[in-house]
């Protein structure tokens, strides 16, 4: 054909129409140079990155396009310079044909030409093809032989549809029409090789090829999107499978998009339905701004935080949110995007843990007992706040530290411990003394027993702690009282065996005086006499004090009580050589109370005031003094003892404060004279004496004038 058309006799056509195509030429070198220009502009202007992701790749793509482009034409434009000046050559010859070597040179131009245009085309990345309308093809670049995994030979002239699963020859035809109109088509096609079974995606570009006005087949590139796709389509899945929900939306908090999870979490039945709603109505409270949306000057980059959002049902929903901001290239807040975890249940679960936290911690606060817990290596690890009742320490005194290192307990704790632990003893108890932290000993008695982790594993020892000094106070008193119930029971028997004989010698020593003739005999029966009607006055108070108290109060005369409880006393004072200096007031009034009570009350006073003098001294005095002060009659007991210390002063009428020794007191003699005194409605009061010694005072309201 190209031999025809040399061989055509119209020397002047050939140059004018190179003259065209060589203008032509430079417009598209020119064409290509601006296209250049730009791809470097964008380059220039920093944008390449801020542009959609796929937009990217297209402008570097564009750019490597011009350089190609502007390589070929260069040399096109070569070749055509060449042509213009075989055929300059040949117009010079006019008439004459051309030459064989003319011709061979023109031949080689044109496979060359082709060639070239060939290696452009082979070069791109992108697939290229040529189809006529019947679906041959007529050409294809090296990309689309790689694809279909044959030579360029074997494809071309072959219809498409041998080559391909998809698409299909029938939905090709069923597009044509439109295609026809149009003469242009761009957008992502699915293609199936024969030769592979994963789908491949091409974004593309169709072009009519027309020839004479007449579409005659089309041309088409095509750029391989297969990964960017599989990422959408990951994306995709996981955005609609994920068990946490996933949003976007704008700004100011509007919903664009929801994952399934979200919609369902948020108890909605459609995607649509979520979407459609006001951002206030997510709002668990409508005066609040919308709970997802941020302020505008916010670029505070991922944002994680807790919110609560409200249901469908108008029932809270809590959410751990992890978003962030999205801007676009100009730097505008576009949107929000973000993953929501319902913690909703975690947050109930957390609240009712804590309330049986609290309820526990109560509950171990009420409790009587101190609570320890001691771990495998000794260390307490919980100790209870009744700690600072039990033994005046703090929590935080113990804690952490091990049971051997602290005051606070003893070894017959830390060997219930270790009997415990070591599974000689799975539960165990024991009763110890203990130091409080204000030096006083504490009678204690431990329970102790296993406790494991979740694993079923020992984990260390529970120990309850009680405080068991009263009761054991108690106990003691109750052995004392029971040993002088049954004293007195004996004494009563003794006083009652006593009288008889005594009565005997009174009667028989005055039926003896009478007859003696002698002063020596009637003195010594005197004595005789004297010292039987002591020994039986002595067992009189006895009986007094050993015959259980009448219920109710009757007239008493303090006088009388103090003195049957001196008598019944004086030889313990005799023994300790105590002189009793007694001063009463002539015509003292009676007083309405119990005798053997407020006996009781004046002996708890003399022993007091014996025992404290035999602290001090070997001897010493105990002044009475008896007398009224208006409506009251008052007895004082004032020794010359050591007196009572200022600090203990407070505390001596409360019951079991002793300072005696064990064994010595009980620290109830005080406390019980107060209660007596406050039956009576009287009182009793101690002081130091300002000359040293301690004095108590006993009043009693009077009942009726002794005159
Ligand atoms: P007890 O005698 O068993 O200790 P009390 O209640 O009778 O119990 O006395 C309480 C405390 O009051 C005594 O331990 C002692 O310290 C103090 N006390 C009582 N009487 C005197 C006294 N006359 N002189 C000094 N201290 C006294």
């Amino acid at each position: 054909m190209m031999q025809a058309s040399s061989a055509s006799p119209r020397p002047s056509r050939p140059p004018q129409n190179l003259e065209r195509e060589e203008s032509q030429l430079w417009r598209w070198i020119l064409l290509f140079m601006v296209l250049l220009a730009a791809g470097f502009a964008a380059l220039a202007w920093e944008r390449l990155e801020t542009l959609p992701y796929h937009l990217g790749p297209m402008a570097v793509g564009v750019f490597v396009l011009s350089v190609l482009l502007a390589v070929y034409a260069y040399g096109r434009r070569r070749e055509v310079v060449e042509l213009k000046l075989l055929l300059q050559d040949l117009q010079e010859h006019v008439g004459a044909a051309p030459s064989e070597e003319q011709l061979d040179q023109l031949n080689e131009m044109i496979a060359r030409s082709q060639r070239s245009f060939k290696e452009l085309i082979d070069s791109f990345d992108d697939a290229a093809c040529a189809v006529s309308l019947d679906g041959t093809l007529r050409t294809v670049n090296k990309r689309v032989s790689e694809l279909v995994g044959l030579p360029y030979t074997a494809i071309v002239g072959q219809k498409f549809f041998e080559f391909l699963d998809e698409p299909t020859r029938a939905s090709v035809e069923a597009g044509l029409m439109r295609f026809l109109e149009k003469r242009h088509w761009v957008g992502t096609v699915r293609v199936r090789f024969k030769n592979n079974d994963r789908p491949h995606y091409f974004d593309c570009v169709l072009n009519a090829i027309v020839k004479s006005g007449e579409v005659v087949g089309l041309s088409a590139l095509g750029r391989d999107v297969t990964g960017q796709h599989e990422k959408e389509l990951r994306f995709t899945e996981l955005f609609e499978t994920l068990q946490e929900g996933a949003y976007f939306s704008t700004p100011e908090g509007r919903l664009l998009d929801a994952n399934p999870a979200l919609v369902s979490i948020l108890g909605y039945a459609t995607k649509d339905e979520l979407l459609a709603l006001d951002p206030i109505q997510l709002n668990p409270d409508p005066k609040q701004p919308p709970v997802l949306g941020r302020a505008l000057d916010d670029r505070g980059g991922v944002r994680a935080r807790e919110i609560t959002l409200c249901k469908k049902d108008g029932s809270p929903a809590v959410f751990l949110e992890s978003s962030r901001a999205v801007w676009d290239a100009a730097g505008k807040l576009i949107r929000y995007q973000g993953t929501l975890v319902d913690v909703t249940e975690r947050r109930k679960l957390e609240r009712q843990l804590l309330q049986q936290e609290e309820f526990r911690r109560r509950l171990l606060e009420s409790f009587p007992d101190l609570i320890l817990v001691v771990d495998l290596e000794e260390r307490y690890t919980f100790v209870s706040s009744r700690v600072r009742d039990v033994l005046g320490y703090q929590s935080e005194d113990l804690l952490g530290k091990k049971i051997s290192e602290t005051q606070a307990h003893s070894p017959e704790l830390i060997a219930l411990y270790r009997d415990v632990v070591t599974g000689s003893r799975i539960f165990g108890s024991a009763e110890y003394g203990a130091r409080h932290r204000d030096g006083s000993g504490r009678t204690m008695r431990a329970s102790a027993s296993q406790f494991s982790d979740a694993d079923s594993k020992l984990a260390g020892v529970i120990i309850s702690v009680r405080d068991i000094t009263t009761e054991k106070k108690f106990e003691h008193q109750v052995v004392q009282s029971e040993r002088l119930a049954a004293m007195g029971a004996m004494i009563g028997g003794v006083a009652h065996e006593l009288n008889n004989p005594l009565t005997s010698i009174l009667g028989v020593s005055e039926l003896l005086q009478d007859s003696q003739t002698t002063d020596s005999a009637r003195k010594q029966i005197g004595i005789l006499q004297q010292q039987a009607r002591r020994a039986a006055e002595i067992v009189h108070n006895l009986t007094y004090f050993a015959t259980p108290p009448t219920p109710g109060k009757t007239r008493v005369n303090l006088l009388d009580v103090v003195e049957r409880t001196l008598n019944l006393h004086a030889y313990s004072l005799r023994k300790n050589n105590i002189t009793v200096d007694f001063v009463r007031e002539p015509g003292l009034p009676y007083v309405q109370g119990d005798p053997h009570q407020l006996m009781q009350v004046f002996l708890n006073l003399v022993m007091n005031a014996e025992q404290a003098i035999r602290e001090a001294r070997d001897r010493g005095t105990l002044r009475i003094r008896l007398g009224t002060s208006g409506e009251s009659v008052w007895a004082s007991f004032l020794d010359d003892g050591p007196g009572i210390p200022p600090d203990v002063l407070a505390s001596i009428f409360d019951p079991f404060y002793t300072t005696k020794r064990p064994g010595r007191g009980t620290g109830l003699g005080l406390s019980i004279c107060k209660s007596v005194m406050k039956e009576h409605n009287g009182a009793i009061e101690a002081a130091n004496a300002p000359g040293g010694g301690a004095v108590f005072t006993v009043t009693v309201p009077a009942a009726i004038a002794l005159s």
